[in-house]
Protein backbone atom coordinates (compact mmCIF):
# COMPACT_ATOMS: atom_id res chain seq x y z
CA UNK A 1 0.00 0.00 0.00
CA UNK A 2 2.84 2.63 -1.21
CA UNK A 3 2.57 5.09 -3.25
CA UNK A 4 3.03 3.60 -6.88
CA UNK A 5 5.44 5.60 -8.37
CA UNK A 6 5.10 6.78 -13.08
CA UNK A 7 7.10 5.75 -15.11
CA UNK A 8 8.63 8.32 -17.13
CA UNK A 9 5.79 9.11 -19.21
CA UNK A 10 5.68 13.00 -18.66
CA UNK A 11 8.78 13.27 -20.27
CA UNK A 12 8.80 11.02 -23.00
CA UNK A 13 5.39 12.44 -23.92
CA UNK A 14 6.69 16.27 -23.90
CA UNK A 15 9.51 15.21 -26.29
CA UNK A 16 7.21 13.34 -28.83
CA UNK A 17 5.18 16.90 -28.92
CA UNK A 18 7.98 18.52 -29.89
CA UNK A 19 8.38 16.67 -32.37
CA UNK A 20 11.88 15.01 -30.96
CA UNK A 21 11.21 11.47 -30.92
CA UNK A 22 8.52 8.51 -30.48
CA UNK A 23 7.20 8.29 -26.90
CA UNK A 24 8.71 5.01 -25.28
CA UNK A 25 7.20 3.70 -22.16
CA UNK A 26 9.68 0.27 -21.05
CA UNK A 27 9.13 0.43 -17.49
CA UNK A 28 5.68 -1.57 -16.95
CA UNK A 29 4.52 -5.51 -17.68
CA UNK A 30 4.31 -6.27 -21.28
CA UNK A 31 2.64 -9.19 -22.86
CA UNK A 32 5.35 -11.45 -22.26
CA UNK A 33 6.06 -10.63 -18.24
CA UNK A 34 1.64 -10.48 -17.50
CA UNK A 35 2.10 -14.43 -19.32
CA UNK A 36 4.85 -15.68 -17.27
CA UNK A 37 3.25 -14.54 -13.90
CA UNK A 38 -0.44 -16.48 -15.33
CA UNK A 39 -1.96 -13.29 -16.87
CA UNK A 40 -5.35 -14.73 -18.74
CA UNK A 41 -5.13 -17.83 -17.28
CA UNK A 42 -8.42 -16.94 -15.24
CA UNK A 43 -10.08 -15.03 -18.67
CA UNK A 44 -9.05 -18.86 -20.32
CA UNK A 45 -10.92 -20.47 -17.09
CA UNK A 46 -14.03 -18.42 -17.79
CA UNK A 47 -14.06 -19.65 -21.60
CA UNK A 48 -13.39 -23.28 -20.58
CA UNK A 49 -16.31 -23.48 -18.34
CA UNK A 50 -14.41 -23.69 -15.23
CA UNK A 51 -15.59 -20.41 -14.18
CA UNK A 52 -19.88 -20.03 -14.49
CA UNK A 53 -20.83 -16.01 -15.37
CA UNK A 54 -23.05 -16.08 -12.33
CA UNK A 55 -21.16 -16.28 -10.21
CA UNK A 56 -18.04 -14.10 -10.80
CA UNK A 57 -20.91 -11.79 -10.99
CA UNK A 58 -22.16 -12.00 -7.77
CA UNK A 59 -18.49 -11.99 -6.81
CA UNK A 60 -18.46 -8.16 -7.92
CA UNK A 61 -22.00 -7.90 -6.21
CA UNK A 62 -20.22 -8.87 -3.17
CA UNK A 63 -17.35 -6.88 -3.34
CA UNK A 64 -19.04 -3.74 -3.31
CA UNK A 65 -17.44 -2.57 -6.13
CA UNK A 66 -18.46 0.60 -7.16
CA UNK A 67 -17.98 2.77 -10.65
CA UNK A 68 -14.75 4.71 -9.93
CA UNK A 69 -14.61 7.28 -12.69
CA UNK A 70 -17.11 8.90 -10.66
CA UNK A 71 -20.31 8.33 -10.18
CA UNK A 72 -20.43 5.30 -8.29
CA UNK A 73 -22.77 2.80 -9.41
CA UNK A 74 -22.16 -0.63 -8.31
CA UNK A 75 -19.98 -2.53 -11.20
CA UNK A 76 -22.20 -6.04 -10.65
CA UNK A 77 -25.53 -4.22 -10.56
CA UNK A 78 -24.69 -2.90 -14.07
CA UNK A 79 -23.09 -5.87 -15.42
CA UNK A 80 -26.60 -8.05 -14.67
CA UNK A 81 -28.76 -5.20 -15.88
CA UNK A 82 -26.59 -4.77 -19.26
CA UNK A 83 -26.50 -8.74 -19.24
CA UNK A 84 -30.07 -9.09 -19.19
CA UNK A 85 -30.59 -7.16 -22.62
CA UNK A 86 -30.65 -8.14 -25.89
CA UNK A 87 -27.27 -8.87 -28.49
CA UNK A 88 -25.30 -7.12 -30.29
CA UNK A 89 -24.27 -5.37 -26.78
CA UNK A 90 -21.03 -3.07 -27.04
CA UNK A 91 -18.72 -2.18 -24.18
CA UNK A 92 -17.38 1.79 -23.50
CA UNK A 93 -14.36 1.75 -21.61
CA UNK A 94 -13.51 5.57 -20.51
CA UNK A 95 -9.78 6.25 -19.96
CA UNK A 96 -10.08 10.12 -20.52
CA UNK A 97 -9.07 10.90 -17.49
CA UNK A 98 -10.13 14.54 -17.42
CA UNK A 99 -11.18 15.35 -14.10
CA UNK A 100 -8.01 17.82 -12.46
CA UNK A 101 -6.06 16.56 -10.10
CA UNK A 102 -6.65 12.57 -11.19
CA UNK A 103 -3.94 10.45 -12.78
CA UNK A 104 -4.94 7.18 -10.72
CA UNK A 105 -6.12 5.71 -14.34
CA UNK A 106 -2.84 6.81 -16.16
CA UNK A 107 -0.61 5.43 -13.14
CA UNK A 108 -2.25 2.09 -13.51
CA UNK A 109 -2.40 1.72 -17.28
CA UNK A 110 1.55 2.58 -17.22
CA UNK A 111 2.32 -0.04 -14.73
CA UNK A 112 -0.36 -2.93 -15.71
CA UNK A 113 -1.75 -2.45 -19.16
CA UNK A 114 -3.10 -6.38 -18.93
CA UNK A 115 -4.56 -6.89 -15.97
CA UNK A 116 -6.52 -4.32 -17.12
CA UNK A 117 -6.74 -5.78 -20.46
CA UNK A 118 -7.63 -9.25 -18.53
CA UNK A 119 -10.50 -7.75 -16.46
CA UNK A 120 -12.30 -6.34 -19.38
CA UNK A 121 -12.60 -9.70 -21.39
CA UNK A 122 -13.92 -11.26 -18.24
CA UNK A 123 -16.50 -8.48 -17.93
CA UNK A 124 -17.12 -8.58 -21.33
CA UNK A 125 -17.51 -12.54 -21.31
CA UNK A 126 -19.72 -12.27 -18.03
CA UNK A 127 -21.91 -10.01 -19.56
CA UNK A 128 -21.70 -11.03 -23.26
CA UNK A 129 -19.96 -8.19 -25.26
CA UNK A 130 -19.60 -8.17 -28.75
CA UNK A 131 -17.43 -5.25 -29.33
CA UNK A 132 -14.89 -3.07 -26.79
CA UNK A 133 -14.32 0.36 -27.76
CA UNK A 134 -11.63 1.92 -25.35
CA UNK A 135 -11.95 5.99 -25.15
CA UNK A 136 -7.86 6.99 -24.59
CA UNK A 137 -7.06 11.09 -23.57
CA UNK A 138 -4.93 11.62 -26.27
CA UNK A 139 -2.39 13.48 -24.20
CA UNK A 140 -1.60 10.08 -22.93
CA UNK A 141 0.43 9.91 -26.05
CA UNK A 142 2.93 7.61 -24.47
CA UNK A 143 0.47 5.37 -23.28
CA UNK A 144 -1.78 4.80 -26.42
CA UNK A 145 1.84 3.77 -28.37
CA UNK A 146 1.89 1.15 -25.76
CA UNK A 147 -1.16 0.14 -25.33
CA UNK A 148 -1.49 -0.01 -28.73
CA UNK A 149 1.78 -2.58 -29.04
CA UNK A 150 0.23 -4.66 -26.01
CA UNK A 151 -3.05 -4.95 -28.18
CA UNK A 152 -1.49 -5.93 -30.78
CA UNK A 153 0.83 -8.55 -29.13
CA UNK A 154 -2.64 -9.55 -27.31
CA UNK A 155 -4.50 -10.11 -30.61
CA UNK A 156 -1.31 -11.87 -32.51
CA UNK A 157 -1.29 -14.58 -29.64
CA UNK A 158 -5.06 -14.58 -28.23
CA UNK A 159 -5.49 -16.39 -25.06
CA UNK A 160 -9.25 -17.42 -26.04
CA UNK A 161 -10.43 -18.73 -29.59
CA UNK A 162 -12.66 -15.71 -29.85
CA UNK A 163 -12.22 -12.43 -28.60
CA UNK A 164 -14.74 -9.21 -28.68
CA UNK A 165 -13.62 -6.86 -31.27
CA UNK A 166 -11.19 -4.51 -29.23
CA UNK A 167 -10.74 -0.38 -30.57
CA UNK A 168 -8.57 1.80 -29.39
CA UNK A 169 -10.35 5.62 -30.01
CA UNK A 170 -8.50 9.03 -29.11
CA UNK A 171 -10.24 11.35 -27.01
CA UNK A 172 -9.68 14.83 -28.18
CA UNK A 173 -8.86 16.81 -24.97
CA UNK A 174 -12.90 17.78 -24.01
CA UNK A 175 -13.61 17.70 -20.38
CA UNK A 176 -17.14 16.96 -20.97
CA UNK A 177 -16.50 13.79 -22.95
CA UNK A 178 -15.56 12.17 -19.38
CA UNK A 179 -19.35 12.28 -19.20
CA UNK A 180 -20.22 8.74 -20.52
CA UNK A 181 -23.17 9.48 -22.88
CA UNK A 182 -20.93 12.34 -24.12
CA UNK A 183 -17.93 10.33 -24.53
CA UNK A 184 -20.34 7.31 -26.68
CA UNK A 185 -21.64 10.51 -28.67
CA UNK A 186 -17.49 11.12 -29.26
CA UNK A 187 -16.68 7.63 -30.26
CA UNK A 188 -19.77 7.93 -32.99
CA UNK A 189 -17.58 10.74 -34.71
CA UNK A 190 -20.23 13.68 -33.10
CA UNK A 191 -19.30 16.49 -30.97
CA UNK A 192 -19.45 15.12 -27.51
CA UNK A 193 -22.19 16.21 -25.51
CA UNK A 194 -24.02 14.84 -23.21
CA UNK A 195 -28.16 12.89 -23.93
CA UNK A 196 -30.80 13.62 -22.16
CA UNK A 197 -31.76 10.54 -19.98
CA UNK A 198 -34.03 7.64 -20.41
CA UNK A 199 -32.98 5.64 -21.95
CA UNK A 200 -29.84 4.60 -20.38
CA UNK A 201 -26.69 3.79 -21.91
CA UNK A 202 -27.49 -0.01 -20.51
CA UNK A 203 -29.84 -0.14 -22.69
CA UNK A 204 -29.64 2.80 -25.48
CA UNK A 205 -25.78 2.90 -25.66
CA UNK A 206 -22.94 3.10 -28.06
CA UNK A 207 -24.06 3.03 -31.88
CA UNK A 208 -27.77 2.31 -30.46
CA UNK A 209 -26.68 -0.95 -28.78
CA UNK A 210 -27.36 -2.07 -25.31
CA UNK A 211 -23.43 -0.54 -23.47
CA UNK A 212 -21.64 -1.90 -20.62
CA UNK A 213 -19.72 1.34 -19.67
CA UNK A 214 -16.73 1.10 -17.26
CA UNK A 215 -13.99 3.84 -16.06
CA UNK A 216 -10.69 1.76 -16.40
CA UNK A 217 -9.80 1.29 -12.83
CA UNK A 218 -13.46 -0.16 -12.19
CA UNK A 219 -12.33 -3.28 -14.55
CA UNK A 220 -8.22 -3.05 -13.19
CA UNK A 221 -9.84 -4.26 -10.32
CA UNK A 222 -12.26 -7.27 -12.25
CA UNK A 223 -9.81 -10.11 -12.17
CA UNK A 224 -7.93 -9.48 -8.64
CA UNK A 225 -12.01 -9.51 -7.52
CA UNK A 226 -12.70 -12.53 -9.44
CA UNK A 227 -9.59 -14.30 -8.21
CA UNK A 228 -9.44 -13.62 -4.31
CA UNK A 229 -13.57 -13.28 -4.07
CA UNK A 230 -15.70 -10.32 -3.49
CA UNK A 231 -15.29 -10.86 0.35
CA UNK A 232 -11.36 -9.73 0.05
CA UNK A 233 -11.77 -6.25 -1.91
CA UNK A 234 -15.18 -5.72 0.98
CA UNK A 235 -12.53 -6.83 4.01
CA UNK A 236 -10.53 -3.78 3.15
CA UNK A 237 -11.90 -0.10 4.41
CA UNK A 238 -11.85 2.12 7.17
CA UNK A 239 -13.95 3.64 9.91
CA UNK A 240 -17.27 1.28 8.77
CA UNK A 241 -16.47 2.03 5.11
CA UNK A 242 -15.40 -0.83 2.78
CA UNK A 243 -13.44 -1.25 0.16
CA UNK A 244 -10.18 -0.01 -1.81
CA UNK A 245 -9.50 3.43 -3.28
CA UNK A 246 -6.81 4.83 -4.86
CA UNK A 247 -6.75 8.70 -3.96
CA UNK A 248 -4.64 10.82 -6.70
CA UNK A 249 -2.93 13.07 -4.11
CA UNK A 250 -1.32 16.64 -5.05
CA UNK A 251 -0.76 19.59 -2.97
CA UNK A 252 1.10 21.06 -0.59
CA UNK A 253 1.87 17.02 0.99
CA UNK A 254 5.38 15.70 1.25
CA UNK A 255 4.44 12.59 -1.12
CA UNK A 256 1.89 13.17 -3.74
CA UNK A 257 1.06 10.26 -6.14
CA UNK A 258 -1.56 7.20 -6.49
CA UNK A 259 -2.26 5.95 -2.98
CA UNK A 260 -3.99 2.94 -2.73
CA UNK A 261 -5.47 3.25 0.90
CA UNK A 262 -8.90 1.69 2.27
CA UNK A 263 -12.04 3.57 1.60
CA UNK A 264 -13.33 5.46 4.21
CA UNK A 265 -9.73 6.58 5.57
CA UNK A 266 -9.99 10.20 6.42
CA UNK A 267 -7.89 13.10 4.61
CA UNK A 268 -6.01 14.04 8.04
CA UNK A 269 -5.08 10.10 8.08
CA UNK A 270 -4.40 9.79 4.32
CA UNK A 271 -1.53 13.05 4.57
CA UNK A 272 -0.08 11.16 7.71
CA UNK A 273 -0.08 7.81 6.74
CA UNK A 274 0.41 7.70 3.39
CA UNK A 275 1.74 11.01 2.40
CA UNK A 276 4.84 11.80 4.54
CA UNK A 277 2.53 14.45 5.89
CA UNK A 278 2.58 18.60 5.09
CA UNK A 279 5.42 19.58 2.93
CA UNK A 280 7.69 21.71 5.20
CA UNK A 281 6.32 24.95 6.31
CA UNK A 282 2.84 24.11 5.29
CA UNK A 283 0.03 24.17 7.53
CA UNK A 284 -3.33 21.84 6.32
CA UNK A 285 -5.76 24.58 5.71
CA UNK A 286 -8.24 23.19 3.33
CA UNK A 287 -8.26 20.35 1.09
CA UNK A 288 -10.60 19.13 -2.59
CA UNK A 289 -11.99 15.30 -1.63
CA UNK A 290 -13.13 15.15 -5.42
CA UNK A 291 -11.04 16.81 -8.43
CA UNK A 292 -12.42 20.19 -9.31
CA UNK A 293 -16.15 18.96 -9.09
CA UNK A 294 -16.43 17.48 -5.39
CA UNK A 295 -16.21 20.61 -3.43
CA UNK A 296 -13.83 22.63 -0.72
CA UNK A 297 -13.59 21.04 2.57
CA UNK A 298 -12.00 22.98 5.62
CA UNK A 299 -9.53 21.27 7.72
CA UNK A 300 -11.63 21.33 10.33
CA UNK A 301 -13.64 19.02 8.43
CA UNK A 302 -10.53 16.50 8.01
CA UNK A 303 -12.17 13.61 9.95
CA UNK A 304 -14.72 12.80 7.80
CA UNK A 305 -14.72 9.41 5.81
CA UNK A 306 -13.78 9.93 2.68
CA UNK A 307 -15.73 7.55 0.30
CA UNK A 308 -18.90 7.51 -1.66
CA UNK A 309 -21.80 9.37 0.49
CA UNK A 310 -19.81 10.08 3.01
CA UNK A 311 -19.27 13.92 2.43
CA UNK A 312 -22.58 14.86 0.85
CA UNK A 313 -24.19 16.42 4.35
CA UNK A 314 -20.96 18.97 3.70
CA UNK A 315 -22.13 19.59 0.69
CA UNK A 316 -19.30 17.61 -1.27
CA UNK A 317 -18.66 14.15 -3.17
CA UNK A 318 -15.36 11.75 -3.68
CA UNK A 319 -15.79 11.72 -7.36
CA UNK A 320 -12.96 9.86 -8.99
CA UNK A 321 -11.08 10.37 -5.30
CA UNK A 322 -8.91 13.30 -6.47
CA UNK A 323 -7.50 14.67 -3.16
CA UNK A 324 -6.07 18.30 -3.62
CA UNK A 325 -4.61 19.64 -0.44
CA UNK A 326 -4.69 23.24 0.17
CA UNK A 327 -2.00 24.92 3.20
CA UNK A 328 -2.23 28.45 5.20
CA UNK A 329 -0.61 29.80 1.78
CA UNK A 330 -3.37 28.81 -0.22
CA UNK A 331 -7.06 30.63 0.10
CA UNK A 332 -10.42 28.26 -1.13
CA UNK A 333 -11.71 31.43 -2.95
CA UNK A 334 -8.45 31.25 -5.43
CA UNK A 335 -9.41 27.71 -6.48
CA UNK A 336 -13.05 28.35 -6.42
CA UNK A 337 -12.09 31.00 -8.80
CA UNK A 338 -9.98 28.85 -10.58
CA UNK A 339 -12.06 26.55 -11.29
CA UNK A 340 -15.39 28.36 -12.27
CA UNK A 341 -13.09 29.08 -15.05
CA UNK A 342 -12.29 26.24 -15.95
CA UNK A 343 -15.56 24.98 -16.02
CA UNK A 344 -16.47 27.85 -17.89
CA UNK A 345 -14.09 26.51 -20.36
CA UNK A 346 -15.49 22.72 -20.32
CA UNK A 347 -19.25 23.52 -20.91
CA UNK A 348 -20.20 21.85 -24.13
CA UNK A 349 -23.16 24.76 -24.23
CA UNK A 350 -25.89 22.38 -25.24
CA UNK A 351 -28.20 23.98 -21.74
CA UNK A 352 -28.47 27.55 -20.81
CA UNK A 353 -28.20 26.99 -16.77
CA UNK A 354 -24.53 25.55 -17.36
CA UNK A 355 -23.31 27.75 -20.82
CA UNK A 356 -24.61 31.16 -19.33
CA UNK A 357 -24.46 30.13 -15.53
CA UNK A 358 -21.05 28.86 -15.52
CA UNK A 359 -20.40 32.75 -17.68
CA UNK A 360 -22.62 34.79 -14.47
CA UNK A 361 -20.96 32.68 -11.36
CA UNK A 362 -17.03 33.51 -12.88
CA UNK A 363 -18.16 37.17 -13.63
CA UNK A 364 -19.67 37.36 -10.06
CA UNK A 365 -17.23 35.88 -8.12
CA UNK A 366 -14.38 37.52 -9.77
CA UNK A 367 -15.94 41.01 -7.73
CA UNK A 368 -13.53 42.14 -4.84
CA UNK A 369 -17.17 41.40 -3.24
CA UNK A 370 -19.45 38.24 -3.96
CA UNK A 371 -23.13 39.10 -4.00
CA UNK A 372 -23.92 35.96 -2.00
CA UNK A 373 -27.88 35.74 -2.07
CA UNK A 374 -27.30 36.28 -6.39
CA UNK A 375 -24.98 33.48 -5.93
CA UNK A 376 -27.20 30.98 -4.01
CA UNK A 377 -30.17 31.59 -6.56
CA UNK A 378 -27.85 30.86 -9.26
CA UNK A 379 -26.49 27.71 -7.78
CA UNK A 380 -29.70 26.04 -7.29
CA UNK A 381 -30.87 26.90 -10.95
CA UNK A 382 -27.84 25.41 -12.21
CA UNK A 383 -27.96 22.49 -10.26
CA UNK A 384 -31.66 22.04 -10.28
CA UNK A 385 -31.93 22.57 -14.41
CA UNK A 386 -28.60 21.24 -16.10
CA UNK A 387 -28.63 18.62 -17.72
CA UNK A 388 -25.77 16.83 -16.57
CA UNK A 389 -23.42 16.72 -13.82
CA UNK A 390 -20.82 19.53 -14.98
CA UNK A 391 -23.31 22.24 -15.03
CA UNK A 392 -24.70 20.39 -11.47
CA UNK A 393 -21.60 20.69 -9.66
CA UNK A 394 -19.90 23.84 -11.02
CA UNK A 395 -21.39 25.60 -8.21
CA UNK A 396 -19.89 23.19 -5.86
CA UNK A 397 -16.38 24.94 -4.76
CA UNK A 398 -18.33 28.63 -4.81
CA UNK A 399 -21.09 27.16 -2.04
CA UNK A 400 -18.15 25.70 -0.47
CA UNK A 401 -16.69 29.11 0.08
CA UNK A 402 -19.78 30.67 1.00
CA UNK A 403 -20.77 27.57 3.58
CA UNK A 404 -17.24 26.79 4.82
CA UNK A 405 -14.45 29.72 4.23
CA UNK A 406 -17.17 32.66 5.18
CA UNK A 407 -13.86 34.68 6.80
CA UNK A 408 -11.96 34.75 3.51
CA UNK A 409 -15.57 37.17 2.13
CA UNK A 410 -14.72 39.52 4.45
CA UNK A 411 -12.79 42.63 4.13
FE1 LIG B 1 -23.34 20.72 -21.61
FE2 LIG B 1 -23.12 21.97 -19.24
FE3 LIG B 1 -25.51 21.24 -20.13
FE4 LIG B 1 -23.74 19.38 -19.34
S1 LIG B 1 -24.71 20.87 -18.04
S2 LIG B 1 -25.05 19.32 -21.16
S3 LIG B 1 -21.82 20.36 -20.03
S4 LIG B 1 -24.11 22.76 -21.11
Amino acid sequence: QNAIPHADCAKTAAAAQQGLTAPVLEDYIDHERYLAHGGYRLLQECHAGGRDAEAVIGAMEDSGLRGLGGAGFPAGRKWRIVRAETGPKLMAVNIDEGEPGTFKDRTYLERDPHRFLEGMLIAAWAVGIDDIYLYLRDEYHACRVMLERELAKLLADPPVAKLPGIHLRRGAGAYICGEESAMIESIEGKRGMPRLRPPYVAQVGLFGRPTLEHNFETLYWVRQIAEQGGAWFAAHGRHGRKGLRSFSVSGRVKKPGVHLAPAGITVAELIEEYCGGMQDGHQFYAYLPGGASGGILPASLGDVPLDFDTLQPHGCFIGSAAVIVLSDQDRAIDAARNMMAFFKDESCGQCTPCRAGTAKALQLISQPRWDVELLGELSAVMRDASICGLGQAAPNPVDSVIRHFPHELEG
